[in-house]
This record gives C-alpha cells, sequence and structure tokens, in this order.
C-alpha cells in the first residue's frame, strides 16, 4: 500500500473498495449509480463508480442527457449528491438539479452564523450583522476537495458586537466556496418546489427495491470494475425489459425488439445479405428513443 500510494488493498477483488452502507456498517465491493427516466422508471445508465456520491452527480446526469437525445434534463437526487462543483457542471450542460440542499455548515457555539450574513452578487461582498462590508481579496484557496475565498472587513477592531460574532483575535472572516451559487439556486428550486422533489423516491427507490429484496441482486457474480458494470447492465437491461412489457405489451415489445436486434446486426456488420429483407426497413433513430435505455 506504501508503494501504490493506495489507502486500501482488496486481494479478492482489486477494484473493489471499502463502501459505507449505513453508519457503522462497511461493504467491501462497488457504489452503482443508476440513472432512471421519471415517465417509464427506466434505467438510462450505471455506473461503478467512487464509493461515495459526492462527485458523482454531473457525469451520469450528462451522460444520461446523451443517450436519451435531450437538450434539456431536470435531474431529482438526495443530498449525498450536492456538491457545489457537480451541480455547476449541470448548470453548464443545460441540466437542472433538484439535490436536496445540505444544512449549513455553520458555526454551532452560539455567535453569528452564515445565515445572518447577506451575500452581494453584484459586488461580490458580504454585510454583516452590524451592517459593515466584508470585502475578498480574490484569491481562491484550496480547502481539503474544495475552493473557496475569504471576506474580512477591518470594521471588527471596533465593531460595538464583536463578543457576539467572533472569538477570533484577527476578526471574522466568511469563507465561500466558488461553487456556493449553484448550491443556493439548486436550493431554492427544491425548496420551492418540495412536490417535485418528492418524486425522487417514486423514480428510483422502486427499482432497486426490486433488485435488491425480490432478485436478490446484493452481490456479483463476476470481479473487477469492467466485469462488474457488465454483470450490472445486463441485470439494469432484464429490469427494463420486464417494464417495457408492462409498458408496451409483450407483442410490441417484441417487434420493437426485432428493429433493434436488426439495427445493431447491421452496425456491427453482421448479416449483411439480409439487408434487403423488408424486416430491416426501419430508421434508427425513431426506435432508439422508443426504448430509450436497452443497452447491446
Ligand atoms: S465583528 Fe466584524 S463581522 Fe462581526 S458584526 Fe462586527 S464588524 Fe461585522
Amino acid at each position: 500500500m506504501t508503494e501504490s500510494g493506495q489507502s486500501q488493498l482488496s486481494r479478492v477483488d482489486p477494484d473493489a473498495r471499502a463502501v459505507v452502507l449505513h453508519r457503522n456498517i462497511v461493504n467491501v465491493g462497488y457504489n452503482v449509480q443508476a440513472g432512471c427516466d421519471s415517465k417509464h422508471k427506466l434505467f438510462v445508465n450505471a455506473q461503478t463508480g467512487a464509493v461515495n456520491d459526492t462527485h458523482a452527480l454531473a457525469d451520469m446526469a450528462i451522460e444520461a442527457k446523451e443517450l436519451l437525445g435531450v437538450k434539456e434534463m431536470k435531474t431529482l437526487t438526495d443530498k449525498g449528491y450536492t456538491t457545489g462543483a457537480e451541480l455547476a457542471r449541470c448548470t453548464e450542460n443545460d441540466i437542472t438539479t433538484y439535490s436536496s440542499p445540505k444544512a449549513h455548515s455553520s458555526q454551532k457555539n452560539g455567535l453569528y452564523d452564515m445565515q445572518d450574513f447577506t451575500y452581494n452578487e453584484k459586488e461580490d461582498t458580504y454585510t454583516c450583522p452590524a451592517g459593515s462590508t466584508l470585502h475578498t481579496n480574490g484569491t481562491v484557496y484550496q480547502k481539503g476537495k474544495h475552493r473557496v475565498k475569504h471576506y474580512k472587513t477591518k470594521a471588527c477592531k471596533g465593531c460595538a458586537v464583536r463578543h457576539l460574532c467572533t472569538k477570533n483575535k484577527n476578526g471574522r472572516f466568511i469563507e465561500r466556496g466558488i461553487h456556493q451559487k449553484a448550491l443556493e439556486e439548486n436550493a431554492k428550486r427544491v425548496n420551492e418546489n418540495p412536490d417535485y422533489y418528492r418524486k425522487r423516491q417514486q423514480v428510483t427507490e422502486h427499482q432497486f427495491g426490486t433488485l435488491k429484496r425480490q432478485w436478490g441482486f446484493t452481490h456479483t457474480l463476476v470481479k473487477g470494475k469492467e466485469n462488474v458494470l457488465a454483470e450490472v447492465h445486463l441485470t439494469f437491461s432484464v429490469y427494463n425489459l420486464l417494464r417495457c412489457m408492462q409498458i408496451l405489451g409483450t407483442e410490441k415489445l417484441r417487434m420493437l425488439l426485432k428493429e433493434l436486434a436488426s439495427i445493431f446486426f447491421d452496425q456491427i456488420g453482421l448479416f449483411e445479405s439480409r439487408i434487403s429483407h423488408s424486416f430491416f426497413l426501419i430508421r434508427p433513430k425513431s426506435i432508439l428513443k422508443k426504448v430509450p435505455s436497452v443497452r447491446l
């Protein structure tokens, strides 16, 4: 581990990592990410990414948007995905996030907390409870995985309510993440649309309930990140096929799958001799849109 620079070593499956299931419960395995559409609750995409959800949102959302072939998209995610940089990347890619806001990490020491300071976007300053303006020198500091700016005022020195604000001998300073705006806009959307956010559970929980509790898909048969992802894709595709049987009816699904298979074989250059058959006379895009999340 010292030589490799890794913090974990898995001798059974080198790609597997410790994944926190609940507090104090850890499994060695994979954290499977999945995107589902809100209309039919079909799986759209999946990844076996990092061990937590913190940096998973943007990659998954951008991939889902491309797979669905849509220009704009809304996402619904729980607070594990609420990271400023991820929300900002979604916004840049015409994806509107509704991700459960995290409670502000304000100081809980009885002193003025962040909510008592008003941010002025135009000036890039804060106004404190005493009415003074906190300025930044514009420097962006790296704080762990976050990038932040600092805001201070010289008024702290002679402030009458300093004892209510800070114990720091240099006065109060505010730390603002460079993606704070994306976090605030996301929080506003969620708070203004509580019923919309509540749809999240209807969109994604049911599939995992079925896969884990009914089908027992809590362990994989194969090892290695790529192989596990393939097994996940196969399992999700089977789930999608069963869902499509309910949505489209068996006969219509059978027809669409025939057409989809023909596109697939056509694209990989097999069965070229069959191209003249009427069975293949279909437009690829229209079929793919009808069954967007079947991945072959
Ligand atoms: S201590 Fe500084 S930041 Fe706090 S209220 Fe007084 S002037 Fe404002």
